[in-house]
């Protein structure tokens, strides 16, 4: 293991912004990270687990504690015990879209839709990463943990992440516990693709014979592309971390403030059924709806020509002014429309 000392990580997120760790690993196995932690005990040092820095905003000042960066490879496929799933042993330091790429090469369906989105492979159960009608939640069979509560390593069963939009207990009421080594997937070998989302059905509209794997995989990365929310080199849009806001979940009640809010401007509300008694909103709509079209700029911040919810850094820019663009438009959607936006990213630092 070779700790590093002052090592910049704006290059390690896609926004290429954030002061330096302090120190900083890189993790190839359990036993570096085992390591790696021992030495950040020994020295009181605060930890922060990396994955491939897509879903962050580091501070301008940095990490102050020790940055330790998972890089544990491996792809392994076994037959599962149950229903004729394929189950895949996969490194959390694995490139998420390389995993789907194999996946769909081996014919297995369950993440397809998920293809083209950035990342480590650790850093999916986090968040339940989701996309184009599928979530992670879905294929998640466990999760292999290294827990910082009791020096163990344990096997998460999918029910135990308790996945939810956008979270899970790795960032809710377990966060910081658990280092994540490996995640197994259950997939549908020769298993079809599925085609619920608008945009992806739209795509295949007047096809006479249905999408395969490969085919839609191609499609979701191609329309990801045309949104900007594929990592494209010297595409200036895709400098973010992705969408900066999650879909309000609103209550009927909050609902019925924000439709009512709507019509008196002439306006409806493009919404869809999400949780049992509650509605998700489509939280590009709030912002485009509240003066910030695509494009829009604050300075050396903006939002993305291609999708008003991604922040963009235009080049320079600092998380200071990533912050205040995101409280200029939480107040201005706030103001307008009754509804706080939460930020998906994780502010590090801050
Ligand atoms: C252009 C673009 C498009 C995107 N599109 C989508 C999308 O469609 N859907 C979606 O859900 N997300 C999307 N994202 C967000 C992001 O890609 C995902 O959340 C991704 O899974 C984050 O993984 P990561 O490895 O980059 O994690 P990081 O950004 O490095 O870390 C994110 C969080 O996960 C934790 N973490 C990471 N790895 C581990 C680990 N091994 N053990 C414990 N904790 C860990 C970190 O500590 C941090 O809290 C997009 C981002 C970008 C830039």
């Amino acid at each position: 293991m070779v700790i590093q000392e002052n090592v910049a990580l704006a290059p390690l997120t896609t926004f290429q912004i954030g002061g330096p760790a302090r120190f900083f690993v890189e993790a190839t196995s359990t036993a570096d990270v085992q390591e790696a932690v021992a030495f950040a005990r020994s020295r009181e040092l605060e930890l922060f687990v990396l994955g491939g820095g897509s879903n962050l905003l580091v501070a301008d000042s940095g990490w102050p504690g020790l940055v330790l960066k998972i890089a544990i490879p491996g792809i392994d496929e076994r037959p599962g015990s149950h229903e004729g799933k394929i189950l895949f042993d996969v490194g959390a330091g694995e490139v998420w879209d390389r995993f789907v790429s194999r996946a769909v090469v081996a014919q297995c369906a369950g993440v397809e839709c998920l293809s083209g989105i950035p990342g480590s492979v650790g850093g999916t159960p986090v968040q339940n990463v989701g996309a184009y009608g599928q979530e992670v939640s879905e294929t998640v069979e466990s999760v292999e943990v290294f827990d910082l509560k009791d020096n163990q390593i344990r096997e998460l069963c999918g029910e135990a992440c308790r996945f939810a939009y956008r979270s899970s207990i790795f960032n809710t009421s377990e966060r910081g516990r658990f280092i994540i080594l490996r995640v197994t997937y259950a997939l549908t070998p020769g298993g079809q693709p599925r085609i619920h989302y608008a945009d992806l059905k739209r795509h295949f509209a007047g096809r006479e014979t249905p999408p395969n794997l490969a085919e839609t995989r191609e499609a979701v990365r191609h329309i990801r592309a045309l949104k900007g929310m594929l990592i494209v080199a010297g595409d200036p849009d895709c400098r973010s971390a992705g969408s900066f806001f999650k879909n309000p979940v609103l209550t009927e009640v909050q609902h019925d403030d924000l439709r009512r809010r709507a019509e008196a401007r002439g306006f409806s509300v493009p919404t869809y059924p999400a949780l049992e008694k509650n509605r998700k909103v489509s939280a590009a709509w709030l912002v485009e709806n509240s003066g910030f079209a695509r494009g829009y700029g604050f300075g050396h911040v903006g939002l993305s020509s291609k999708h008003a919810l991604a922040i963009v850094n235009r080049g320079g820019a600092t998380a200071a002014e990533v912050l205040a663009a995101k409280d200029q438009i939480q107040h201005r959607v706030q103001e307008i429309w009754g509804v706080r936006l939460e930020p998906e990213p994780v502010l590090v630092g801050m």
